[in-house]
């Protein structure tokens, strides 16, 4: 045997679970397709690194099965992560609700502590090592990789895969898991992009354009739930972290409902107006809280030349309806090319929750995003690359 297992991806997982091993005293070999380990942790929070979530519980977490993370959130839990990174000197600072970054640090530091804790131990990270072929014999697995054209096969008796998802194949991301998974009769929840921008097209793509750049803070929601942050127009539709967010939620053909002013309500606004000074016009009470440029926009559906005095009831309730309930029906998503992660992946149910074993493949573990395990926007992925990567190298 080469090891005492082998790692396929040197993702967020797979080199947690490295490290992890490593204080154990298990030496494992890590298989990486990419020229240098961890290349979303690099881009990832615009390389910043947003490497973890004060908040993180399984609530923030999309999967069939909703209590499926709870084993190993408790196995390794937020402060855990804050502890590891601390004592390797990245101190964490809260941008926004919760969102972890290293202060003064950035997503090269974050590699960088991975990369010196396996050199530390003697824990190999081969790159540029293409895995093509898994064998699994009577106690071992046999993994065969391609490096310059040429194959080489490695033995271990316990194997990891942590190949990640389908986001950004530019990256190196494969679906090696689930061609894996299929092959071996393992179910797979249905995949789809997550995080990611939503298109429009048709009639309303001029009016989006027009917009592009400007950021909004709203509420965006469908039946399933609602978030509360910037939405950003692009040439091609939106984006922003509120639209990422509901993008996990969201199905083709499916109406999104916009709250363009959540925290205020626009007929108490105008019934005030038009007490202190009914000459005020409608433009100028909107300017108050939008851009100049977004005012106008609003004046596609909205009378802004009018004084709000003399707005009638149908006026008002037009008003009401286009700033608390502006309707969007996207075309579609900007696809894996910018998605951040993959909702869906292989069934949480062929997979123990306390080892994140494979329950018909002893020996087999599956980690991060290549599972059916789908964090909101905000550091929760990341969380669950490094929990799952801990709780699989206590097993192996
Ligand atoms: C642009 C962007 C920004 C993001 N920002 C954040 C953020 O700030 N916070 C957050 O929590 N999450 C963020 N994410 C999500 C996060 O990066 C992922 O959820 C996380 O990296 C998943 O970890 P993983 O180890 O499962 O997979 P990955 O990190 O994707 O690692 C899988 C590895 O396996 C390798 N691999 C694949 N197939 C093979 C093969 N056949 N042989 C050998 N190696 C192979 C890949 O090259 C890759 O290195 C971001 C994602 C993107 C795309």
């Amino acid at each position: 045997m080469n090891a005492d297992a082998i790692i396929i991806g040197a993702g967020a997982c797979g080199l947690m679970c490295a490290v992890q091993a490593g204080y154990l005293g298990k030496k494992v070999i890590v298989l990486e397709k990419n020229e240098k380990p961890g290349a979303k942790i690099l881009i990832s929070g615009g390389g910043r690194c947003n490497y973890t979530n004060q908040f993180a519980s399984a609530e923030q977490f999309i999967s069939a099965n909703p209590h499926f993370v709870k084993s190993s959130f408790t196995q390794w839990t937020v402060d855990d992560t804050i502890n590891f990174f601390e004592t390797y000197g990245i101190n964490g600072k809260e941008k926004t609700l919760g969102q972890l970054f290293p202060d003064e640090k950035n997503a090269k530091d974050v590699v960088q502590v991975f990369t010196s804790i396996c050199d530390d131990f003697g824990q190999e990270i081969r790159c540029n090592a293409d895995v093509k072929d898994i064998e699994i014999l009577d106690n071992h697995f046999q993994v065969t990789y391609e490096k310059n054209g040429k194959k080489i096969v490695l033995t271990a008796e316990k194997l990891v895969i942590s190949t990640g998802g389908l986001p950004i194949p530019k990256m190196g991301a494969t679906d090696f898991a689930l061609r894996f998974a299929r092959k071996h009769g393992l179910k797979i929840v249905e995949t789809a992009p997550a995080l990611v921008p939503l298109t429009i097209t048709g009639k309303d793509e001029e009016w989006f354009a027009q917009l592009s750049g400007n950021s909004v803070f709203c509420e965006v929601s469908n039946d399933q739930i609602s978030f509360e942050e910037n939405i950003l127009f692009t040439h091609w539709g939106l984006s922003g972290p509120a639209i990422l967010q509901i993008s996990s939620f969201w199905r083709r053909g499916e109406v999104i409902n916009i709250n363009l002013l959540p925290h205020h309500h626009i007929v108490s606004l105008l019934d005030e107006e038009r007490r202190l000074n009914g000459k005020t016009l409608l433009s100028t009470l909107l300017n108050r809280f939008y851009t100049k440029k977004f005012t106008e926009a609003l004046g596609k559906f909205l009378p802004l030349g009018k004084p709000v005095a003399s707005l009638t009831n149908a006026e008002i309730h037009l008003i009401e309806q286009t700033i608390h309930e502006f309707k969007v029906k996207p075309a579609g998503d900007k696809g894996y090319d910018k998605a951040e992660v993959m909702r869906g992946g292989i069934d949480t149910n062929e997979i123990s929750s306390k080892t994140l074993e494979c329950k018909k493949i002893p020996n087999l573990f599956f980690g991060g995003e290549c599972l059916d395990v789908t964090g909101w926007l905000g550091g929760y992925n990341f969380q669950w690359a490094w929990a799952s990567g801990f709780v699989i190298a206590q097993n192996l």
